[in-house]
């Protein structure tokens, strides 16, 4: 995951929107799902040193971790992380902790299946979202 250019485009879109509003931002609460493999303390360095000079140069960023859904086209299954996780598990038995995973989530319909019907075919909900801003 890349923090940086995460922390860079959040800071500019909001700077944007509070400056549009005339407010300034004093708390930012990000949710991220837990496969993303996102370094937080890196995010929060890089927030930080992003916001100065900005209507978010007040503001604490707040990074919660979710656990995500999984959806198959194939039969409708609905299914959560603990489901996954044991394949997760095996890939990494298989290709160490240098998994592909690791470093591109988005390829995780590609090795996650249905635990009902064994289809490819998944849909993740990986997006990292803004839940919450505080102005003042
Ligand atoms: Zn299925």
């Amino acid at each position: 995951m890349h923090e940086w250019s995460l922390a860079l485009s959040l800071v500019q879109t909001l700077d944007r929107w509070a400056l549009e509003r005339g407010v300034q931002i004093r708390r930012v609460v990000l949710s991220v799902p837990s496969p993303a493999q996102l370094d937080v303390s890196i995010l929060t360095e890089a927030f930080d040193s992003l916001k100065r000079e900005s209507r978010l140069e007040g503001a604490r960023l707040e990074v919660k971790v979710r656990s995500p859904r999984y959806r198959c086209r194939a039969c409708g299954y609905e299914f959560g992380q603990e489901e996954v996780d044991p394949q997760i598990r095996r890939l990494v038995g298989q290709y160490g902790e240098e998994y592909p995973l690791h470093l591109i989530p988005e390829l995780l319909p590609t090795f996650v299946r249905c635990p009902r019907c064994g289809s490819h075919d998944i849909e993740a909900e990986l997006s990292i979202k803004v839940e919450e801003v505080e102005t003042a």
